[in-house]
């Protein structure tokens, strides 16, 4: 663990980052981008006494590298955390891993390959997949999933993500989004193995009346009229549309 001058140590809490990633919009607040570090700006860390999530921002790797390099300057940095890109946008994002083979979907308990219409609600697509526009181009993963008040808080299309700022949290740690509804209420916590499959571990959702559970291996559909399906260890396969509701 490094420590500077004032025994300050490197490790930030998980509540520090929590309030700079909503004070930042979840992502760069430079470009938007929803893979990001954390950056003590003003003070810098060597002369830090205290995590203030004031004084810190989130940077992508790349502009923080501009940053860090002299390349670009902290003036940017501190104008930018004034009026952060995701904040502006309403979203920050980036882009799933899929190449030129069929993305897996699993959904709470149940597993959907090779089905380009994975899922359908009412008639329509929640998630698509869509072979490549030209030889050698990736798959296209499209869908979104709603909190439990219906509210979009993570949209795809053609593999890119966009997470909406207006969630209470977004935390993008490793191959995983955790979106947050509240403290200790996690709404979608999405894990990705690159290049081909993409998980959904746990989900509390609502769509057109529907609330969709996942948690681990089962998936659980509430309808309207008080009913209840659970899915535990499916698998569909080579469908046009792997499930509907
Ligand atoms: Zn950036």
């Amino acid at each position: 663990m490094t420590y500077n001058a004032f025994g300050l140590s490197r490790d930030i809490s998980s509540d520090v980052k929590r309030l700079v990633r909503q004070k930042c919009g979840f992502g760069c607040v430079i470009c938007g981008l929803g893979i990001v570090q954390y950056e003590h700006v003003d003070p810098e860390f060597k002369d830090a006494r205290k995590h203030d999530p004031d004084a810190i921002a989130l940077l992508c790797p790349q502009c923080h590298a501009k940053i860090t390099t002299g390349m670009w300057s902290k003036a940017r940095v501190k104008l930018a955390m004034r009026n952060p890109k995701c904040l502006q946008q309403g979203y920050s994002r980036e882009f799933f891993d899929i190449v030129d083979d069929h993305p897996s979907l699993q959904f709470g308990g149940v597993l959907l390959r090779n089905c380009p219409t994975p899922i359908a609600v009412a008639g329509h697509p929640l998630f698509s997949i869509e072979p490549p526009e030209y030889p050698g181009e990736p798959f296209r993963f499209s869908g979104l999933f709603t909190d439990s008040n219906g509210q979009v808080t993570l949209s795809i299309e053609d593999n890119e993500w966009k997470a909406a700022t207006r969630s209470w949290d977004v935390e993008v740690k490793a191959n995983s989004i955790t979106i947050r509804e509240k403290a200790r209420k996690i709404h979608l916590l999405l894990k990705v193995n690159p290049p081909k499959e993409i998980i959904v571990e746990r989900l509390d959702m609502v769509l057109a009346g529907l609330r969709f559970e996942a948690n681990g291996d089962f998936l659980r559909v509430h309808f309207p009229n008080g009913g209840c399906n659970e899915f535990t260890s499916c698998i569909a396969d080579n469908c046009m549309i792997g499930m509907s509701f």
